[in-house]
């Protein structure tokens, strides 16, 4: 089956070894396999709002972000649309595409999906996003979000080790943890980064972001219905700090700014 492409170009709101000078060559599919209240992307993962696609015109896709100067070639929340991601991935490394692959995920990944990607995925990028089952239930309509979630990291560190960067900064190889902060500690926070600490080096790279807004359904959640204050966040990034991570991208809290991403309009959007 074709993979349905929302949308291709290069964004400059990732993690900077992700983004270099010139973009991370994200690449948007339709769907997404959890169904989150708040998803600022619903249009897409959602509304599966997008394009079938063969693997030739993919690929293609893929070469032209790297002749736009791309540090990186990262896909985003592929897992549903693997076999052809796989099939272009193939086609554009015979072409000579030689972009890092860095696989932007909710985490929620089988371990026959992560033995797949072993020796293909260059870079990991989960987002952590729950320490609760309940929540993740409430919010994300999946029952066991933390014991999948948390197997699938650590599998993801076996696979490709810490972030290892190039001699411009870029992300070559490795891991790294995102966590969006949600209100009220929904996301439970203190509770993931006790986890990661516990099951990982103090050496991982975190990535705490800031940035969620109540969109989509969110405001029908009391728990949901605002943004976070600059007091949870820099009481998050505090706690990370004392708990020893030495490596962690921590947003600008005015990063909360950012606009609301229109893919009818196709307009790229920032985090940071
Ligand atoms: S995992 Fe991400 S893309 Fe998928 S529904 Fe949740 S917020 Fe949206």
């Amino acid at each position: 089956m074709r993979p349905v492409l929302a949308a291709a170009l290069p964004h400059f709101g990732e993690e900077p070894p992700l983004t270099g000078e010139r973009g991370a060559g994200t690449i948007f599919f339709a769907g997404c396999n959890l169904r989150c209240v708040y998803c600022q992307n619903h249009q897409i993962s959602h509304g599966r709002l997008g394009e079938p696609v063969s693997s030739e015109d993919l690929a293609e896709i893929m070469l032209d972000l790297e002749r736009k100067g791309c540090a990186t070639l990262e896909p985003v929340s592929p897992s549903h649309h693997l076999p052809g991601l796989l099939e272009a991935l193939a086609i554009a490394r015979d072409r000579g595409l030689n972009l890092p692959l860095v696989y932007n995920t909710n985490a929620y990944e089988s371990p026959e999906i992560l033995n797949l990607l072993g020796g293909i995925v260059d870079v990991y990028l989960p987002d952590l996003k729950y320490a609760s089952n309940y929540f993740s239930r409430e919010y994300s309509a999946v029952s066991d979000y933390v014991e999948i979630s948390r197997a699938a990291v650590k599998a993801m560190h076996a696979q490709v080790g810490n972030l290892v960067l190039d001699l411009h900064g870029h992300a070559v190889r490795g891991l790294i943890i995102r966590h969006l902060v949600l209100p009220e500690n929904v996301a439970g926070t203190d509770e993931t980064l006790r986890w990661i600490k516990e099951n990982l080096p103090e050496t991982v790279t975190l990535s705490l972001m800031a940035q969620y807004s109540p969109l989509h359904e969110a405001k029908q959640f009391s728990r949901l219905d605002r943004r976070i204050t600059r007091r949870e966040y820099d009481g998050i990034v505090d706690l990370a700090w004392e708990m020893g991570f030495e490596n962690a991208f921590v947003q600008e809290f005015t990063s909360q700014d950012v606009g609301i991403p229109d893919f009818e309009l196709n307009k790229p959007f920032c985090w940071d």
